[in-house]
């Protein structure tokens, strides 16, 4: 399958999702059924060869975090309406946010067994202040982390003035946004039945949402070896945690850290 794009495609700066080289295309089209898949002037092989794969294919890849994968998507496919995702990502925060809290034990006695609600709970939780006091903690969290890895982003081209080989502000803060989509995985494992193992799902997601992350700075910013990059999201993670950590303390908000 060959992904629609318009004529304004062949003006755009495409990258060979191998080496990460510069492409002028992806491919050149003949007819409406006939097409020429380009290949790498550096590196021999076909620039994007997920141009004809199905989107089920590229999603299992990019979920395998592989960087053709990412860079297929982040670079050459174009990132359209980002911030209606990063609605669904803010919504799905806050109410795992709203669920971790209903599965703290209700009484103050230390012991496993939880007080879990069910899910008609969460429906009806949208007249709750709650629900709207986490949405607006998951938009600082997710703001304060942007805003770290922008930081580092601006400090890197003052300092090390490499500004040719390292994307807009925007571009990597999208792409950020876009892979971090495993915390959106939270909500149906907690909705549907892994209630017991929450605490470990929660790990999982954070695990897999930071891998992520990671690997796509290092898809944007090739300049960025892998140490930068994981030290680049950890900065951003950190400057968030502390962020949310001490507006609880202000807010006097307990039950959120
Ligand atoms: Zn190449």
């Amino acid at each position: 399958m060959v992904e629609g794009k318009n004529e304004n495609s062949k003006q755009c700066n495409f990258v060979c999702v191998n080496c990460g080289c510069d492409a002028k295309r992806l491919y050149q089209e003949y007819n409406k059924s006939v097409i020429r898949i380009e290949h790498c002037d550096y590196c021999g092989q076909v620039v994007d060869k997920y141009v004809e794969f199905d989107p089920v294919i590229i999603f299992l890849d990019a979920l395998l975090l592989k960087k053709q994968a990412l860079r297929h998507i982040l670079l050459n496919s174009g990132i359209q309406s980002c911030w209606k995702f990063t609605l669904v990502l803010l919504i799905c925060e806050t109410f795992t946010k709203l669920l971790q809290k209903s599965h703290v034990p209700s009484s103050g006695l230390s012991t496993n067994k939880v007080d879990w609600q069910e899910p008609d709970h969460v429906i009806y939780s949208a007249m709750e202040w709650d629900l709207y006091k986490y949405f607006i903690l998951s938009l600082i969290e997710l703001g304060s982390f942007l805003f770290g890895m922008t930081v580092w982003l601006l400090l890197w081209k003052c300092f090390f003035r490499k500004d040719a080989d390292l994307p807009s502000a925007s571009v990597l803060l999208q792409g950020l946004v876009l892979s971090s989509f495993g915390q959106v995985c939270m909500l149906p494992m907690m909705i549907w039945g892994l209630q017991e193992h929450i605490n470990v799902c929660h790990i999982l997601c954070r695990i897999f949402t930071f891998s992520a992350n990671v690997q796509t700075a290092r898809v944007l910013c090739p300049v960025w070896s892998f140490g930068v990059s994981l030290v680049s999201v950890l900065f951003g993670y950190t400057l968030s945690q502390m962020t949310i950590q001490q507006l609880s303390q202000w807010l006097n908000f307990k039950d959120i850290t």
